[in-house]
């Protein structure tokens, strides 16, 4: 099952993804997550992407199809994977379909979890991330240990690109570059709509809920 989350930046895609791959027992992609990875080991992929990622614009398609292609190809994607932050543009939508279709698959779902902005920059203000990327809230899921992940005990960290200027440019550049997915979803009847304002483990009960009714 190939379940596309998307939302807007601090709609808790990354929150979610985290929670139903372990009880759903599919692989969380996060494009954002593999993207860090290849900047803090100093890769080649890594420094190209480090400008976009910096100014909060959108890595060039080629690049970041090429790099999910490569990630979805790995054995533990065959049986699915819950995918975060990618498709983020029309072209990247259809070379995930075209990727698929060649396996003979297709995208099984896309749950789309909408927040009105003033919430994503609160959210995204206050949101602290783990080495691991998993991701807390000063206020909304707070660590048990300050600066502390509690699975891994790692210290935890805010993302150069949660600062309120950049911020502001990603959400531009999502309502311009990745909402005529929303569309795009809603046409092939995969869409469904989660009310992301919910507290995060209501959020999770939704999203839950309509994966099942599809696995039914
Ligand atoms: P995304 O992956 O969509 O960018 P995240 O999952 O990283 O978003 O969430 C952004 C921030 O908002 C994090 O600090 C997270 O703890 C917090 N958050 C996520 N979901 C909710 C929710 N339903 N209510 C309040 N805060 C939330
Ligand atoms: P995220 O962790 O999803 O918030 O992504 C962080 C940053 O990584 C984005 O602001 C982009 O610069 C880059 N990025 C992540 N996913 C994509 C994608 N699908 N297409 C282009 N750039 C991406």
């Amino acid at each position: 099952m190939y379940i596309v989350l998307l939302g807007p930046p601090g709609a808790g895609k990354g929150t979610q993804a985290s929670l139903i791959s372990e009880k759903m027992g599919l692989v969380h992609v996060s494009s954002g997550d593999i993207f860090r990875e290849n900047l803090k080991n100093l890769t080649p992929l890594g420094k190209q992407a480090q400008a976009f990622m910096d100014r909060g614009e959108l890595v060039p398609d080629d690049l970041t199809i090429a790099m999910v292609k490569d990630r979805l190809n790995q054995p533990d994607c065959q049986k699915g994977a819950l995918l975060d932050g990618f498709p983020r543009t029309p072209a990247q939508a259809e070379a995930l379909a075209a990727m698929l279709k060649e396996w003979g698959l297709t995208v099984n779902l896309v749950p789309y979890i909408s927040v009105p902005e003033a919430e994503l920059i609160e959210r995204l203000g206050g949101r602290w991330t783990s080495q691991k990327g998993r991701v807390y809230h000063v206020k909304y899921n707070p660590p048990k240990v300050p600066g502390r992940c509690d699975v891994d005990g790692s210290p935890l960290f805010q993302r150069e690109d949660d600062k309120p200027e950049t911020v502001k440019n990603r959400i531009k550049v999502y309502l311009q570059q990745t909402t005529p997915l929303i569309d795009y979803y809603k046409e092939q009847g995969l869409l469904v709509e989660i009310d992301g304002t919910k507290s995060i483990k209501e959020v999770g009960t939704d999203l839950l809920a309509v994966i099942k009714k599809l696995k039914k």
